[in-house]
């Protein structure tokens, strides 16, 4: 017989233990320590299957790659599906492989029965190999790590998330994933100069999120060819850890265990895919705000550390990638720089900010005049594709994040009361665009670590090098 803790997904297999889990009852899972009665039959390594259990709640597929439900703990209440179907308009019928893995069900589950799969007792795992684990920082990671010790919402904390990646959680480097944002943006940027020139594929549509790339690829397939073929900053982040700095830093690449620190659920999904598989494992801010509760940290405990150097640091664009707009914004500042060889005197979108559902800006750049939109949750995707579809020269680029406020408003976030979420997004909001004007460099081709990686390594955006490390097909 085999027993599947519930908490993280380890399974005690009698067969290769020699011995009988009912004769263990004070046993705790080898991986997170969650006690015997967590732990449930399974049949061929699967969890039990909730749907009959549960009919008013979303389908989770047992084989979900990013979360999971404690049935146990299900009240059948619909809320889930309530969120997925009409607020986020993710309607996926019957097949529940359509899921998207965004994560937003989890944010409004009273019971705390959706999480997201715990990918620590990975780390884990590979720390026991002796594997050297380096991790990376998403965006929109450093304006919530504060919320799991009660510190008010937006408040700058990366230094303390750095010391606790390194100090309580072992990771040999830490680095920035505003660095893999820079990237994107002189990929994405110098992708969309293309795209204009050609007139071909416009608009062009942000790949950067997993969420609504899935969706787009599962019920608009004639849009896949306007999909930006970046890579995510992460995924970039991943395929620059594994070939640049592992060379430069003269370190075995097969040695390495890369982990993504996200608020985004669904990237546990992107690194399954191919070409992105560069990074090993994601970790979202919920998983360690649960680590962090379990092994009851003060945040005065933590200690303050810098990021490692060299893919260490990102521009003020590369910051704001975490809120909705900020691709956009960030793109802008660099796609005018590239096709008039001067510096935007004022930096600052201030038409494509705040949390409309749709917002639009026309941007004159010389005698050309580049029209932009930016949307965010995918009922309001809809309803702008819905749109375009009569008019498709409308726009020439369209950023889309599933989740509403972007990163920030991720499904993998630090649970908030949902009656407050907007004024609580508003907020984390203004902690990345606070921290985007203290920095001296703002604008991703200024970042001095991206001119040096594409001198010494990339050469040119768009390169052949370029092509291979940081793009991928959808
Ligand atoms: S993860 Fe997203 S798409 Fe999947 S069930 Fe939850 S809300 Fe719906
Ligand atoms: S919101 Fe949570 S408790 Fe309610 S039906 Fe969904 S999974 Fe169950
Ligand atoms: S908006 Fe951000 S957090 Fe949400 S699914 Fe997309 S990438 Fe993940």
């Amino acid at each position: 017989m085999k027993y599947r803790c519930k908490i993280c997904g380890f399974v005690f297999d009698e067969e290769q233990e020699n011995q009988k889990f009912i004769e263990l009852p004070n046993y705790t899972c080898k991986m997170c320590s969650a006690p015997a009665r967590l732990f449930e039959i399974v049949e061929n390594d699967y969890l039990i299957d909730a749907e009959t259990v549960v009919p008013n709640a979303v389908k989770i597929n047992e084989d979900n790659i990013a979360i999971r439900r404690i049935v146990e703990d299900c009240i059948n209440c619909g809320q889930c599906k309530l969120t997925c179907t009409k607020k986020e308009g993710l309607d996926f019928g019957e097949d529940s492989s359509l899921c998207v893995n965004c994560g937003q069900c989890i944010t409004t589950c009273p019971t705390k029965c959706l999480k997201p799969i715990n990918d620590i007792t990975r780390l884990e795992e590979a720390k026991q190999n002796k594997k050297i684990c380096i991790a990376y920082i998403s965006p929109a990671t450093r304006v919530t790590f504060g919320e799991i010790f009660n510190l008010p919402y937006g408040t700058f904390t990366l230094s303390k998330l750095v010391g606790f990646l390194k100090h309580n959680m072992g990771f040999d480097y830490v680095l920035d994933t505003t660095f893999g944002a820079d990237l994107t943006i002189m990929e994405e940027a110098s992708e969309l100069i293309e795209r204009l020139k050609e007139n071909k594929n416009l608009p062009m549509f942000t790949s950067c999120c997993p969420a609504w790339v899935k969706y787009a690829e599962s019920f608009y397939p004639d849009l896949v060819p306007h999909i930006s073929s970046c890579k995510s900053p992460i995924g970039m982040m991943g395929s620059i850890v594994k070939n640049y700095f592992t060379e430069i830093n003269h370190l075995d690449k097969d040695n390495i265990f890369t982990v993504a620190i996200t608020p985004c659920t669904a990237k546990k999904y992107e690194i399954t895919l191919e070409g992105n598989q560069d990074t090993n494992a994601v970790i979202t801010l919920y998983e360690i705000a649960e680590y962090i509760k379990k092994n009851h940290l003060k945040y005065e405990d933590i200690k303050e550390e810098e990021m490692d150097t060299i893919l260490g640091e990102g521009s003020g664009a590369g910051v704001i990638f975490g809120n909705t707009g900020g691709v956009m914004e960030a793109a802008l500042r660099t796609t005018y720089h590239f096709l008039t060889n001067k510096t935007l005197q004022n930096l600052e979108f201030t038409s494509i900010r705040g949390l409309d559902g749709v917002r639009e800006a026309i941007v004159k750049v010389d005698d050309k005049i580049i029209r932009v939109a930016i949307v965010d949750g995918m009922s309001n995707a809809k309803r702008l594709l819905k749109e375009i579809e009569g008019n498709p020269d409308k726009y020439q680029f369209i950023e889309v994040m599933n989740c509403v406020g972007g990163c920030i408003g991720g499904g993998g976030q630090p649970l908030i009361n949902m009656d407050d979420a907007l004024k609580i997004k508003n907020e984390r909001i203004k902690g990345l665009y606070k921290r985007d004007q203290e920095k001296n460099i703002r604008s991703s081709y200024e970042n001095p670590d991206i001119i040096k990686l594409y001198n010494d390594y990339l050469e040119k955006p768009l390169s052949p090098k370029a092509k291979k490390l940081l793009h991928t097909k959808h």
